[in-house]
């Protein structure tokens, strides 16, 4: 076979092809080798040189080089890898190969040259790299990733004799954002969040995803520990803003542990679980807040993270309790209702409020046990004090958005009332923006079973959701519940707060629907809301949630005055 007809063969290789003599000139080569050089046919090539080609002059003298010890040594080059620039402005990286060739004498007579084009491997091979070290969603560093780096950053820092920071962040109540969104919107908040954490770092500091919405902060070379608190108030001011997805306005707030190398860890599985104890500190402390980390947080860690089966039991246990909360009206300053609200009584810790357990019960799906205890418990109290004749309008019972979704609640609810005999027009379901949100026409269709039934249903926590207001005509609501964030300061400076109650009240009234306040706590907020117009009140002023017992007294004490 001739040379041509060994190059026409080439042609058709995925492969660049080249043949050159003893002193680098080109004797041949296939298409697509002439396509990377830059001259229009493989005939053009013979008796070329490397500074003569577009695609290799550059490199010229380095090619040459090569050929020359190929040559000398007679010994094969296999398997280089290298960045090339082709004639025609590609950029691919090569895997090469050069072999010498002899001749009848036996001596070298020159090379052959060919290598393929692996860019689309290689770039797979570090996407692959990149994915198993970075989230995908985020791209952020992972867990795996984040330990490397402050593995290293310790390292450095030891020597150095500097101090690091490691934070953990996580977003506050973030079920709800998903719960009222959706999860390709709950996603994207994700997106922006990590987006904006490394807008407000220095280049030089990691910003990491553990997993859902936790994230890391690791602070290289804190200069003084102080500085960490600048960085706290920077990062909660950037998340400050409302994020803005698909036309929603998402808020989030953030609860933030912070361990500092060397004094709370000096390697990095303890400073990430000393971070993380006092994360579930600031969680535990109402959200939206930071703790540093101290020793003394250990002990209380590792309650908490026995807590879960201890929650699991405690309904079996006798442990849970229903306090119960007077609501006046505005008006007669008689007594409209009682709200019913589930105490933990722990073995050890005493009397666990709700706001700490309900977030842990919601994670794990207790609530729905637990939700439904409440709700036939109250029902059975409340039947029993309308026996006795003790005058009490109504009870209302807390559903939390779980319930709504995943329960039949609807036969839950009859069942309680059936069981209990309990007139349904006594019951009131509190119910919270996202709990509706989630799926307007099924909570709708919910929502109106309940009004057949005659049961009452109250909005809790107006004013912290994202309910529109459109959508709030379509559900039969008997009553709108004003958050108690907005009724605080509403009896001096807080003039936004209520410009806020007022809008709300008269909204509420537009659509035929009655407003109580929460935590009503002075006799100014009193006055103030009682005349705006507002309907009902509830909150320590009037009565703190009195244990069942007291709440009975209290019934008998309104009934003998009465
Ligand atoms: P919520 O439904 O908004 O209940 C009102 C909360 O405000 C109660 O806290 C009550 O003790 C408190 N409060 C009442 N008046 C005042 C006041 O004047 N000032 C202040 N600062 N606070 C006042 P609690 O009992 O700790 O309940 C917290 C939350 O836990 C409830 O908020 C509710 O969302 C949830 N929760 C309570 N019981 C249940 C339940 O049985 N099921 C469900 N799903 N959630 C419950
Ligand atoms: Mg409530
Ligand atoms: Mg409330």
């Amino acid at each position: 076979m001739d040379f041509e007809s060994l190059r026409r063969i080439l042609d058709h290789l995925p492969v660049s092809f080249f043949w050159k003599d003893c002193n680098s000139v080109y004797q041949g080569c296939n298409a697509s080798f002439a396509r990377d050089a830059g001259i229009a046919s493989p005939a053009g090539i013979l008796g070329l040189q490397d500074q003569d080609l577009p695609g290799r002059s550059a490199e010229a003298e380095v090619y040459q080089r090569r050929d020359r010890r190929v040559i000398d040594t007679g010994e094969p080059l296999l398997g280089y890898e290298e960045l090339r620039h082709f004639a025609d402005g590609r950029e691919v990286m090569i895997v090469g190969n050069l072999l010498p060739f002899h001749g009848p004498d036996g001596a070298v007579a020159g090379i052959v040259g060919f290598y393929s084009d692996v860019s689309d491997q290689r770039a797979t091979e570090s996407r692959l790299r990149l994915l198993s070290l970075h989230d995908q969603l985020t791209g952020l560093p992972n867990q795996a990733l984040i330990r490397d780096r402050l593995e290293q950053a310790i390292l450095v820092a030891a020597q150095r004799q500097r101090a690091l920071g490691l934070i953990c962040l996580d977003i506050d109540n973030f079920q709800k954002v998903n719960n009222t969104f959706g999860h390709a919107i709950g996603d994207e908040v994700l997106r922006l969040v990590s987006a904006r954490l490394q807008q407000t770092l220095f280049n030089a500091d990691t910003v990491g995803r553990m997993g859902g919405d936790v994230f890391v902060l690791l602070l290289r070379d804190l200069q003084h520990r102080d500085d960490i608190s600048l960085v706290l108030r920077k990062i909660r001011q950037s998340l400050a803003r409302p994020f803005m997805v698909e036309g929603h306005e998402v808020f989030v707030t953030v609860s933030l542990g912070v361990a500092l190398y060397p004094e709370d860890g000096e390697d990095a599985a303890s400073l990430l679980k000393n971070a993380n104890t006092a994360l579930h500190k600031a969680k535990e402390a109402g959200r939206n807040s930071y703790r540093l980390y101290s020793p003394a947080m250990n002990a209380s860690a590792l309650m908490w993270l026995g807590l879960e089966s201890q929650l699991r039991k405690a309904i079996e246990l006798g442990q849970m309790e229903i306090y119960f909360q007077p609501q006046i009206d505005a008006v007669s300053g008689a007594l409209a209702g009682a709200e019913a609200l589930v105490r933990w009584r722990h073995p050890e810790l005493g009397l666990v409020s709700p706001a700490d357990f309900i977030p842990l019960a919601e994670d794990t799906g207790l609530i729905v046990d637990i939700g439904t205890w409440v709700l036939n418990e109250t029902c059975v109290r409340a039947k029993a004090w309308h026996d006795l004749g003790l005058p009490l309008p109504r009870v209302a019972v807390n559903l939390s958005p779980l319930q709504f979704r995943h329960q039949d609640l609807v036969t839950t609810v009859c069942a309680a009332l059936l069981d209990s005999g309990l007139d349904p027009s006594l019951l009131e379901l509190e119910i919270t923006e996202s709990a509706v949100m989630h799926d307007v026409d099924k909570a709708a269709d919910i929502l109106r079973y309940f009004r057949e039934m005659g049961v009452r249903v109250a909005i809790d926590d107006f004013g912290t959701g994202y309910s529109s207001l459109s959508h709030l005509k379509k559900f039969p609501i008997t009553l709108l519940k004003i958050d108690r964030t907005f009724i605080e300061g509403t009896d001096c400076d807080g003039e936004d707060n209520r410009a806020i109650v007022t809008a709300i009240i008269a909204m509420g009234h537009r659509l035929g629907i009655k407003v109580l306040a929460e935590g009503v706590e002075t006799a100014a907020q009193s006055e103030f809301l009682r005349g705006s117009g507002c309907d009902e009140l509830q909150g320590y002023l009037f009565s703190r949630p009195l244990p069942s017992a007291k709440f009975q007294a209290f019934l008998e004490g309104l009934s003998a005055a009465g």
